[in-house]
């Protein structure tokens, strides 16, 4: 489909106009930033990577019954998606402690608990993305206990896949945050990336981190971790 004018340009993606109301195209930018923009680098083929690796797992879930945003992979760094107008939340699920919420309890990173968590975030930068819980997000009127049922459930199946998928990879699948929106149609579906730089990956050999806490903590080797990890992907997949 045919790409026309630049809608929207974030921190590590832009958004383009293509001839249908109802596609967009996603361009992933070799940028990276953490902590709300206050460090910044690029990172040569990352944005291909990103691509690479948002396609494959993207169209895995779509042929496993997760309604997604994704329809096709487009050039090097991108893809062909449905629009949507997204719900004001972020869902991060959690099968190992890590990151804000070993550090906000105090917890030790790497700790199983005996159940998967599913935090509910606010989606506002400024404000650092907060916490907030279902009572919260129905209160403010952002989105429905019946939608929050549908997107809680989703957010199951979309982790056991991917849990198996990246297990085939030899990954362990620590979190992940996605976002979910409504069609012009009314389905609410998955849209949004699903890459290192949103998920917490580590190998499961080694233990060493595969994703953007590379970056963040300066662990070296960030692009050559994100090739790793679409190459495996890539594999398990066949
Ligand atoms: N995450 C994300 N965008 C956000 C916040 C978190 O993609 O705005 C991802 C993050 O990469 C990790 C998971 O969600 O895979 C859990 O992040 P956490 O709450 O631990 O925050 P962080 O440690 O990244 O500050």
């Amino acid at each position: 489909m045919k790409q026309l004018e630049l809608l929207h340009e974030g921190k590590s993606k832009q958004v383009y106009k293509t001839e249908s109301d109802e596609h967009i195209i996603i361009r992933f930018k070799d940028d990276a930033t953490a902590f709300y923009n206050i460090k910044r680098a690029k990172i040569e083929n990352k944005g291909k990577m990103n691509a690479e690796i948002s396609s494959l797992v993207l169209d895995y879930l779509n042929r496993n019954g997760i309604k997604t945003h994704f329809v096709e992979r487009d050039g090097n760094d991108g893809q062909l998606c449905r629009v949507v107008e997204h719900f004001p939340i972020e869902v991060i699920v959690r099968n190992i402690i890590a990151g804000s919420m070993a550090k906000r309890l105090g917890l030790e990173e790497g700790l199983v608990p005996d159940n998967t968590i599913f935090d509910l975030c606010l989606r506002d930068s400024e404000l650092g993305d907060p916490l907030i819980n279902d009572h919260h997000a129905v209160a403010l009127g952002l989105v429905s206990y019946e939608e929050l049922a549908t997107i809680y459930e989703a957010s199951a199946k979309i982790n056991a896949l991917l849990v198996e998928l990246y297990h085939k990879a030899g990954i362990i699948l620590v979190d992940f945050k996605i976002e979910f929106g409504r069609t012009a149609s009314g389905e609410l579906i998955l849209a949004d990336e699903l890459t290192p730089d949103t998920c917490r990956l580590w190998d499961e050999a080694t233990g060493e981190r595969m994703d953007k806490d590379r970056f963040r903590r300066d662990l070296g080797r960030v692009r050559e971790t994100y090739e790793e990890v679409a190459s495996r992907l890539a594999n398990a997949l066949k």
